[in-house]
Parts: C-alpha cells; sequence; structure tokens
C-alpha cells in the first residue's frame, strides 16, 4: 500500500516525461505516419523560401483562401492571404471575437541555410579546365559537411528586360547535379588536417563544378569553357552573365525526404528548419473553420541571417498586415487601436529546438534538453550567455501554453538550446515579441539541425500539427 501511494503522489507531483510512441495506439500511429508521409511529399519539392510561399498560395487558394488585395470587406470566417515580395506570406481566418480583442499567431519561417551563387559566380580555371561558379554561404552552415553531396540549384534571375525567369535544376532524375569537391585524404594531411574543423572547408573553397567542356565552335573566344556554360544557360533560359548580377541561385541539397530506422519512425531531409514548423501551421489553419479568435500564420524570410530585410520578422510588413486586415474589418480605426489590437494577440513561434544525439551529448543539459519522440517542444528562452539577447516569454503565457497542451492531449516537453554558456541561437520569437505580443519559442527538436540532411521524430511533426491546431481553435486561453 506505501508503495502504491508513493508513485501515485509521484504521478501527482512530477513532470511527465514519457515518449509519445508509449501512448500512441495503432490509429494514431497511423495517423502520424501518413501525416508525414504528406509532410514528406512537401519537402521534396519545396526547398527554398520562394517554393514554399508559392506552393502554399496555390494550396490555400484552392481551399478558399483569397488575395487580401482583391477583399474590400472582411467578416467572421473569411480566409485571406498575403505576401511580401514573393517571399513572406501570411494567412488569417477570420475569428467571431473582433480582431482588437485579440488573435491566435503561428510564426515560422521558410529560409534555410543553403550555398548561394555569387552575383559574378562563373569563372573558368584554365589551370585545370574546369568552369566554377563561386559561393557565399547562407545562414550558420558547418561548411564541411556540404561538400560531396548532390546540389540542385533553385532561384529566380532577374533579365535585361525585367523579366523573372525560375531556374531548377538537379531535382529531376534526368536532370544534371551539381557539386562542391573536398581534397582527398591521401593529399589532405598538410592542407588540411592542421585546421580546426569549422575551417576544414573555408568560405571561398565552397565552389561549385559547373562543367568542363569547350564551346567548340567559338575558335576566338579567350573562355571557351565558361563560354560553353553561359550558352547553355542562354539556350535554356534566355540570360546572359549580367542577368545573374540581378538573380537569386540558391544551391541545395538534391536529396530527397527519407524514412529514418528501420522502424520508420523517423524523418531525414533538408530544410526542416523551419519547414517542420512551417509545414504543421500551414497545416493547421488549412482546418480552421471559424474560430474564436482570428487565426494567422505567418511564414517569413530572412531568419537564418537575423530576421534582416524587407521581408524578414524585423520588418514592418508585420504591422502593415495587420492595417491590412483592420481596414477591412473596421475601417477608420484610429492608430492607437492598431496597436492595442497587435499587443492583444498571443503567439507560438514556431522554430525547431535540438534533440539529444548520441554523440556529444556533453552540449546538453539533459534535464532541460529535448529527446526525440517526446512531442512539441516548449523552450521559453533562447538567447546566449546570461539569455542575451532572448525573448522571455512570460511565466504566464507559459502557464497558459502549457494548460492548453495538456487539456488538448498534446504531447509535449520542455527544452532549452544545450547548456548554459554553451552556445546559443534564437528565433523570430524577440522580433514578434517586440511589439508588445505575448510570444514563445514551440517546435519540434531535429537532430543535426542545419545540416544538409536534418532528422525529425514522426511523433514531433505530428504533435507540432496538434499542437498548433489546438492553439488556432481552443477558446480561450
Ligand atoms: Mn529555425
Ligand atoms: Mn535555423
Amino acid at each position: 500500500m506505501a508503495k502504491k501511494s508513493e508513485s501515485s503522489l509521484e504521478k501527482k507531483l512530477t513532470l511527465k516525461t514519457e515518449s509519445y510512441w508509449n501512448d500512441a495506439d495503432k490509429k494514431a500511429v497511423k495517423a502520424t505516419f501518413d501525416f508525414s508521409d504528406d509532410y514528406k511529399e512537401f519537402l521534396k519539392v519545396n526547398k527554398t523560401e520562394r517554393e514554399v510561399v508559392d506552393a502554399f498560395v496555390a494550396q490555400a487558394a484552392k481551399a478558399g483562401f483569397k488575395d487580401i488585395n482583391k477583399v474590400k470587406k472582411l467578416k467572421t470566417g473569411d480566409k485571406v492571404y498575403m505576401v511580401n515580395r514573393n517571399k513572406t506570406m501570411c494567412m488569417a481566418v477570420i475569428g467571431k471575437k473582433p480582431l482588437t480583442d485579440g488573435y491566435r499567431l503561428v510564426a515560422s519561417h521558410v529560409d534555410s541555410p543553403r550555398i548561394d551563387l555569387k552575383q559574378k559566380p562563373l569563372y573558368e580555371d584554365s589551370d585545370i579546365e574546369l568552369a566554377i561558379f563561386k559561393t557565399h554561404y547562407y545562414g550558420g552552415i558547418k561548411k564541411y559537411q556540404w561538400v560531396n553531396i548532390p546540389l540542385a540549384i533553385h532561384g529566380v534571375v532577374v533579365t535585361s528586360t525585367g523579366k523573372t525567369v525560375k531556374i531548377n535544376i538537379g531535382e529531376g532524375e534526368d536532370d544534371p547535379a551539381f557539386v562542391i569537391s573536398d581534397l582527398l585524404p591521401h593529399l589532405a594531411h598538410k592542407a588540411q588536417g592542421d585546421r580546426k574543423i569549422f575551417d576544414g572547408i573555408r568560405g571561398e573553397e565552397l565552389r561549385i563544378l559547373a562543367g568542363h567542356m569547350p564551346l567548340k565552335t567559338e575558335k576566338e573566344a579567350k573562355e571557351k569553357l565558361k563560354l560553353n556554360i553561359l550558352k547553355i544557360l542562354n539556350d535554356k533560359y534566355g540570360i546572359t552573365e549580367e542577368d545573374l548580377v540581378s538573380a537569386e541561385l540558391e544551391a541545395v541539397p538534391a536529396m530527397n525526404p527519407r524514412d529514418i530506422g528501420l522502424d520508420r519512425s523517423m524523418i531525414g531531409a533538408y530544410g526542416q528548419d523551419d519547414r517542420a514548423c512551417a509545414y504543421t501551421s500551414f497545416r493547421a489553419i488549412m482546418d480552421v473553420k471559424s474560430p474564436e479568435y482570428t487565426s494567422i500564420a505567418y511564414f517569413f524570410d530572412k531568419e537564418e541571417i537575423g530576421s534582416v530585410g524587407a521581408t524578414g520578422a524585423q520588418s514592418n510588413y508585420l504591422e502593415l498586415s495587420f492595417i491590412m486586415l483592420m481596414e477591412r474589418l473596421t475601417p477608420g480605426f484610429k492608430y492607437s487601436t492598431l496597436k492595442m489590437a497587435i499587443s492583444n494577440g498571443y503567439c507560438l513561434s514556431g522554430d525547431v529546438d535540438v534533440a539529444m544525439q548520441p554523440n556529444f551529448k556533453e552540449v546538453h543539459e539533459a534535464q532541460n534538453s529535448a529527446r526525440m519522440g517526446h512531442g512539441i517542444v516548449i523552450c521559453k528562452y533562447g538567447g546566449a550567455r546570461g539569455k542575451g539577447g532572448a525573448n522571455d516569454a512570460s511565466a504566464e503565457f507559459t502557464g497558459q501554453v502549457r494548460n492548453l497542451f495538456n487539456k488538448n492531449n498534446v504531447p509535449w516537453q520542455y527544452a532549452q538550446l544545450g547548456k548554459v554558456d554553451e552556445g546559443g541561437g534564437g528565433t523570430v520569437a524577440r522580433f514578434i515579441a517586440e511589439n508588445s505580443i505575448d510570444t514563445i519559442d514551440c517546435g519540434p527538436a531535429l537532430i543535426g539541425m542545419h545540416s544538409p540532411f536534418e532528422i525529425a521524430s514522426k511523433a514531433d511533426i505530428y504533435n507540432t500539427y496538434k499542437a498548433y491546431s489546438a492553439f488556432f481553435t481552443e477558446k480561450e486561453l
């Protein structure tokens, strides 16, 4: 008897830390796997911020979301979207309560670390007779991870006539792929052996093989290899070398998402930071019918380089989005009313956290770290050192979110990014919170974040979707 009462006391007083898989019945496992299949299909074809926005716009439009610029008035149940410069998108489903009473916002980002081509990328190395693309990496990568893997080039080129040409080379089975080649081990001891790991491959060494066949028809040409590449690009896309100056060409892994593990419990894919949150919040808002409070899903660009620029979370496009909504809900509103409305909302900053992996456990503090399959991670603060640069969510809002997940049987875990003083990181959370919005980071934990092949648990992807759905649909927090 004594033992039983002790364990029930334990149950009552201690934080539950069980894997989702332990509780999941056959039906739940099937739902989890089915959702993950859709997610993998999405990741397979949407590898850049522009592609994600295009895909979301197409699907949202099909489901009845209207371009806000084509809508004059909004009422409960209406669905709209707005797009900022093809790279940032906002979707909203108008709630029963006025926007001034609050709203539920899930904010994620759709850019991922990658290798961008420079604006003057192409050169010919006449010594070794290779045509090469120079690159400039985007976001925080471990550069040595990006060599010797097949890459595809996605993006846009703006021509001299102002036309935007879409490029996508390397994804089709018959497409050529690209590669950044590393030095063979036989000759690497002196050249690379004494370098530190982050320096193993340097920024200027991230050079992509573009080809090595000369354009023989141009006898007078000085650089026949380079010219051949330009001719191929011109034949196929009608572009010139000068057009590449006004281009955004992103080299991304040319690898398809895969199930990982014999039990198929995990997903390996490029770009899960942060398409794990973008996709799950997109699916969640697509399900929303007539919510109590307006549901908003925001998909930002530029998070990986500090949420900067006209399409980053620091841009005032966020405020502009609210102005666009308010104008159609309560025309003639005061500026102070707008600011009050913005500050009355709740935001889940949807971004990925880190899951403990078998190597380098020492960077984590196990008690406050995420485990694969334990559900969506709640993270009160990120930042570095003494919480520097963190969005430190209030205890009150953290409590509301925890209770929301518990009430809706959403598996969740509490974690933060590594040991104190080990490193750190940030999300869009602080930039959202600067508008005086209660904001907290909530998303799945990954293994191998920012690598070309990131790993997530299917359990965590599915439960992130469940969590965002509950956040949108729960009447009161
Ligand atoms: Mn992220
Ligand atoms: Mn990231």
